[in-house]
């Protein structure tokens, strides 16, 4: 989420303001919503190259709208980030294996290229 609670007096704190003055917002933000502890997490970029952008996580109450985001389910628990680690792994090996396919097209083509090594045969 982009917005949490600052419990101190109550206000709205964004990320820009939060990386403006962490440690006056550290500890001290709660979900909107459910109240719940959040935490401020610096935008990074994946595996994939896919850039995350920074914003606020937390332990939602069951049925808050503002527990939408994968990326708050992975910055949960180590458990759960392992879990997504597998995920990626499994991706890259689809990856993988469409590089593969496109080895054995090329194989295909150097088979072509082997034709002319029957035509030493017959000399
Ligand atoms: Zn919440």
């Amino acid at each position: 989420m982009l917005e949490v609670e600052f419990t101190h007096d109550g206000s709205r704190c964004t990320p820009e303001l939060f990386i403006a003055a962490p440690e006056k917002y550290e500890g001290l933000i709660v979900c909107i919503e459910c109240r719940k502890r959040a935490w401020f997490t610096k935008g990074f970029t994946t595996v994939k190259g896919v850039e995350r952008t920074a914003c606020f996580g937390s332990h939602h109450e069951d049925g808050c709208n503002r527990a939408s985001s994968i990326l708050e389910a992975e910055d949960m628990e180590g458990i759960e980030t392992d879990e997504n680690g597998d995920n990626k792994s499994a991706d890259i090996f689809i990856n993988l294996d469409k590089t593969k396919h496109g080895q054995i097209e090329k194989s295909v083509d150097n088979d072509k290229t082997d034709a002319p090594c029957t035509n030493s045969d017959l000399i």
